[in-house]
């Protein structure tokens, strides 16, 4: 793969606002330093070719050049380098003509080396010399005396002009440098200065403050200037290593791409200083295939392919533009600046036309492609939360509707104000634990005894009490939240379950997920990775996905429902009766289970229809050799029913109600008691009492 970093290196378009900024500053830059030349004699200059002392400020020069201790946040300009500590000695020593010639001849020797772009070189020449330019200026004109090219040893009433230089050439540089990158990426060169400005000053501050120490050691003993490369070392450690820590902190480390962290961040900064005319857009963008090469060709491959996904991205982008991924296949693209809609899509249409071209691996070519949501702010959101939910509802529509690029539209969107309210303390609540799983036992109608445990989620709200899942699952559904929610609930449901197997208790514990769920192909893995973490067999606990699936687009849930499968966990089709689904689609899904939807349940006393309907599922589920069960029993008239029907297992209040996790563990523990066969064919008012109990 190619360094990100060669080929954006290609230089500002002629006559664009940053060339001609450039081409100034160079201009400037350059004729300032031919100017300070004519201030060196030719036999100055004999004197200096003859000098060890120079000759080893040079290399330290040139040293100091290879490598930046801060990299600038933009890659058309350098960072801080450490040679700046000896060119400022250089110039406190030799004067300013001799200072920036050095200067100029360690950064092309240096780029020679590194092969970095011209304009880059240039730049940073030209930038260096006139910050050079400006400090020998502060300090001729605080001693009041001699031309710039003056040589000079600093004594201790010196250190105010020394003091002073130092913070010409820093805000010379920091100016220069930081009107570069303002312009590169397109942001206000304030915002690039307070981002920038506490790392650089720290950085300057130790390196320039060594300087006149460095001369002081020139003049009394040359031989140990190289003892100055001890304490930049530390320098250049320190700075590197306190970068590498935030760098680790906002990116992700398989691609290098800025985190969700950082995104928050750039958006936010983004829409404070939004322009009005100008839009901020964010494009969700999710991989279409990229399972298939996962599960195929291993986590190896597959980590590969995000690299080069996160690459082709990154190219497809201007300078300024974020791209960040998200996790999983999943990444996000911030446009600090779009025009409008037609501009954003233009955008979404390039980054997958990137993605379309074959990628070559392991011998094999791979077509990827991505479904990419796009929300605008103002048109569509105020803040960085709203517009990512945004996003993710018409990323979902472009996933949906293999339409590709979705732009949001409020019409298309199910979310009300107050639902959208709930989202976010939603949210708020998966971080703050306000979520419980409660567990709720079934039972085998023939011989009573219990038969595992459904895992339901209730979320105890600060303010407005107990919520249902019924309210807050479907909203969740419709947005990137379901896939933390669904996380969430693996993760309690599994480490509930590990404790129940590793006491004793070898109970299958059913969790639900959602329809939206099958679309998150990182799900079967991480459900893998949580049963090794857990020791636990795939058969210990069961996936209970809607009848509803089956409804919507078939080859994709057959395909998500064959990998959840293919670890080995049992499926099992909830709310069966209320979508319809012909007997053909049921067959050809992997389930072991059916779950007969309580809105028939609890009305086969009452009505004739209804109890011909469940008998009908019954019977149809027995002759696919699946496992019926009934959800909602109620009353010990309808558990007699099922029973006589032939119906497996039943689930509802009359047996137990969904418990806290505590509590369902004492339950359990109490009823681990042996079977009672024709359990409620029997059924008398004790029996039934004691199950209660
Ligand atoms: P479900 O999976 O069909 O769950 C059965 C629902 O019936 C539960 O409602 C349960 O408390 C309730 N129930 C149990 N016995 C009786 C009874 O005798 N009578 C009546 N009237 N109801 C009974 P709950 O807990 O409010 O959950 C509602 C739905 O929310 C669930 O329906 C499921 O679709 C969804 N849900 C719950 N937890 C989760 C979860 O962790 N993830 C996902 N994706 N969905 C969940
Ligand atoms: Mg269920
Ligand atoms: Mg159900």
């Amino acid at each position: 793969m190619a360094d990100p970093n060669d080929t954006r290196d290609t230089g500002p378009r002629a006559g664009s606002p940053l060339w001609a900024y450039l081409a100034t500053v160079i201009t400037i830059g350059f004729s300032t330093l031919v100017l300070a030349q004519w201030w060196i004699s030719p036999s100055e200059m004999a004197d200096l070719a003859h000098s060890p002392l120079f000759w080893m400020l040079a290399v330290l020069v040139v040293l100091g050049d290879l490598r930046p201790v801060l990299l600038s946040s933009s890659v058309t300009v350098g960072g801080t380098y450490p040679s700046a500590m000896f060119t400022f000695a250089a110039l406190l020593h030799y004067g300013l003509p001799v200072a920036v010639l050095m200067q100029a001849v360690g950064m092309i020797v240096n780029s020679a080396v590194t092969r970095k772009a011209w304009h880059r070189v240039m730049f940073n020449i030209a930038q260096t010399t006139l910050a050079c330019s400006a400090a020998g200026v502060v300090l001729a004109l605080i001693r009041g005396g001699p031309a710039p090219d003056a040589s000079w040893v600093p004594r201790g009433p010196d250190l105010l002009a020394i003091g002073l230089a130092g913070v010409a050439y820093f805000v010379v540089r920091g100016l220069l440098v930081s009107g570069a990158v303002a312009l590169h990426e397109r942001r206000s060169i304030s915002r690039v200065i307070r981002t920038t400005i506490g790392h650089q000053s720290l950085v300057y501050a130790g390196l320039l403050g060594m300087s006149p120490l460095v001369v002081v050691v020139m003049n009394h003993s040359p031989a140990l200037v190289p003892l100055f490369i001890a304490p930049l070392a530390a320098v250049y450690i320190t700075a590197t290593m306190s970068l590498r820590r935030d760098h680790q902190a906002t990116h992700d480390v398989l691609t290098g791409l800025p985190n969700r962290k950082m995104l928050v961040f750039s958006t936010q900064e983004a829409l404070a200083e939004a322009r009005t005319g100008e839009r901020v857009g964010l494009l969700l963008l999710d991989l279409d295939r990229f399972k298939e090469v996962n599960d195929t060709l291993g986590h190896p491959v597959g980590d590969r392919l995000l690299q080069i996904v996160a690459h082709r991205l990154t190219h497809s982008v201007r300078p300024g533009d974020v791209v960040a991924r998200l996790g999983g296949d999943e990444f996000a693209v911030l446009l600090p600046s779009v025009r409008d809609d037609g501009a954003a899509r233009e955008v979404a249409a390039r980054l997958r036309v990137a993605l379309t071209q074959p990628v070559r691996l392991e011998g094999m070519a791979f077509d990827l492609d991505a479904s990419v949501g796009i929300a605008l702010h103002p048109d569509h959101a105020p803040d960085f939360e709203l517009l990512m939910q945004r996003a993710d509802v018409a990323m979902y529509l472009a996933k949906e509707g293999r339409t590709g690029v979705e732009i949001y539209v409020a019409d298309k969107d199910r979310n009300s104000p107050e639902r959208l309210n709930l989202i976010g303390d939603l949210r708020r609540a998966i971080d703050r634990s306000e979520l419980r799983l409660h567990y709720q036992p079934k039972f085998d109608l023939a011989s009573g005894q219990v038969r595992g445990v459904e895992a339901l989620l209730r979320w105890r709200h600060p303010e407005r009490g107990m919520i249902s899942p019924g309210e807050f699952v479907p909203m969740a559904e419709q947005s990137y939240l379901m896939r933390h929610l669904t996380q969430y609930v693996i993760d309690a449901a599994l480490e509930q379950t590990a404790h129940w197997w590793h006491t004793g208790l070898h109970e299958q514990v059913s969790v639900n997920i959602s329809a939206r769920d099958l679309l998150d192909s990182a799900l079967p893995d991480r459900l893998e990775a949580g049963l090794a973490q857990y020791r636990l067999p795939p058969k210990a606990i069961q996936l209970e996905v809607t009848e509803r699936i089956l409804m919507t687009d078939q080859a994709y849930t057959a395909d998500a429902v064959r990998a959840l499968t293919s670890l080995g966990v049992p499926l099992a089709l909830d709310d069966f009766g209320t979508g319809y689904s012909s007997l053909v689609r049921l067959q050809r899904l992997p389930v072991s289970e059916v779950k007969i939807d309580s809105s028939f349940v609890r009305r086969i006393g009452e009505s004739k229809d209804d109890e011909r309907i469940v008998r009908s599922i019954v019977d149809l589920v027995r002759s696919l050799g699946l496992r019926s069960v009934a959800e909602g029993v109620e009353s010990a008239d309808v558990a007699t029913r099922l029973t006589r029907m032939g119906c497996d297992l039943a689930q509802g209040w009359l047996f137990a109600e969904p418990m806290s996790a505590a509590d369902a563990t004492a339950w359990l523990r109490k009823h681990r008691a042996p079977a009672t066969p024709g359990f409620y064919l029997l059924s008398s008012a004790e029996v039934l009492d004691s199950q209660r109990a």
